[in-house]
């Protein structure tokens, strides 16, 4: 918190998989991390509702 960075161009900007709302540090977002082929990946969602709805489907 209140720290800004301008990094946030040129990397593909993050988006919540579920809603497609764009994810910003002001978000309550959620950031799930797992293990594919041994990298590890983060999902960045919106919100808890996405998350879950994420790991129902
Ligand atoms: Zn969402």
């Amino acid at each position: 918190m209140g720290e800004l960075r301008a990094d946030g161009e040129g990397e593909s900007s993050r988006s919540c998989p579920v809603c497609g709302t764009a994810i910003t540090d002001s978000h309550q977002r959620r950031v799930v991390s797992c293990i594919e082929d041994g990298q590890a990946t983060h999902t960045h969602f919106c919100s808890t509702d996405c998350l879950e709805d994420s790991l129902e489907s």
